[in-house]
């Protein structure tokens, strides 16, 4: 019996984009010896997204799909396909044709060598603009100089997974997801392959600025407790340095000239002052952290399975 491999895609709003990844990648899977099956995740769609895999699922007898009761975001959506993917392997990939389907030949031949988890590695595309090119290399370098993980430069949610990682990754119990780290972090043998991305095909990116800062904090956040020593040492470093400059003080009241001095009084005041919040904020993304994990909510609920139409 030839082995069955899951493709996990999140959705939200790719309407036109689905029949066409459907398409490109049966015609890849359709010249391979492996049993393959998509698992859509519509996030919360509010265009057509659910209507075509309602239409799609009857047609094809290769595509499910699940639907989600409302847009939990990206790293959810993965979730929620993992959790249901059935299979000797899972790819997951994007909606939008960003990740090549080309490229899953190769992903399905580093896993028959026996490599357990095979990611991707999105390399420098000339269109992609060059805030986002910056800033995400700014991240990886951050995230890989605070926490015990490596990440390469441009890891993608594009990636095979055998069935005893996605396994593993069901028992995680983590919120505030951040994939790309957690498989990292989880281990078994990996293996990277490098690509030149797409444009998106159809549709608007889902990652505002605001979406991505706050992702990049949370995957941090996630793997590193160095923020808080940071704001430790800080807090040290100041206070020692204060304490130098009592005798500095002491001097001026016996040399009569303590009124002036007025300037430096209101720079410390806005310093220490910005500094504190700084680091109060470090401090309360943790808590805000612990404070949404021990609430221990599900990641996502459900509000339609394909298989439930069966
Ligand atoms: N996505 C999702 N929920 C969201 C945002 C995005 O399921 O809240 C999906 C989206 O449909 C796409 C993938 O996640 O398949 C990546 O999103 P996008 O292409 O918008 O991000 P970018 O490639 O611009 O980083
Ligand atoms: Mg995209």
């Amino acid at each position: 019996m030839s082995r069955l491999v899951s493709f996990v895609i999140p959705a939200c709003n790719e309407e036109k984009n689905i029949p066409v990844i459907v398409k490109e990648i049966a015609a890849i899977m359709d010249s391979l010896p492996y049993a393959y099956r998509f698992l859509f995740v519509d996030d919360g769609s509010s265009d057509h997204t659910l209507s075509v895999l309602q239409q799609l699922s009857k047609e094809n007898q290769h595509v499910q799909y699940l639907s989600l009761s409302r847009n939990f975001g990206h790293q959810n959506a993965l979730k929620a396909g993992l959790d249901h993917a059935e299979g000797d392997a899972v790819i997951m990939m994007d909606a939008d044709l960003q990740h090549p389907p080309a490229l899953i030949p190769l992903l399905l031949e580093k896993w028959e060598e026996g490599t357990d988890m095979v990611y991707t590695i999105r390399k420098e595309q000339e269109d992609l603009s060059l805030l986002k090119r910056k800033t995400s290399a700014l991240f990886y370098d951050v995230i890989n100089n605070m926490s015990d993980i490596e990440l390469e430069q441009g890891t993608a949610d594009f990636r095979l997974m055998d069935k005893k990682v996605v396994d593993a990754f069901r028992q995680l119990r983590e919120h505030e997801l951040f994939i790309r780290g957690l498989v990292k972090w989880m281990g078994f043998s990996q293996a990277g392959i490098a690509y030149i991305p797409s444009a998106r095909l159809s549709g608007t990116s889902k990652y505002t600025i605001k979406k991505m800062v706050r992702f990049a904090l949370q995957g941090i956040t996630s793997f590193s407790t160095k923020p808080l020593y940071m704001a430790a040492y800080l807090g040290f470093s100041f206070a020692f340095l204060s304490v130098l400059y009592i005798p500095y003080i002491i001097y001026s009241f016996y040399q009569g000239h303590t009124v002036s001095g007025w300037a430096s009084i209101i720079a410390a005041i806005a310093f220490f002052g910005g500094l504190q919040l700084m680091i109060l904020g470090i401090i309360g993304l943790y808590l805000g952290k612990l404070f949404m994990q021990s609430k221990n909510r599900p990641h996502y609920f459900i509000k339609e399975r394909s298989w439930d139409h069966a």
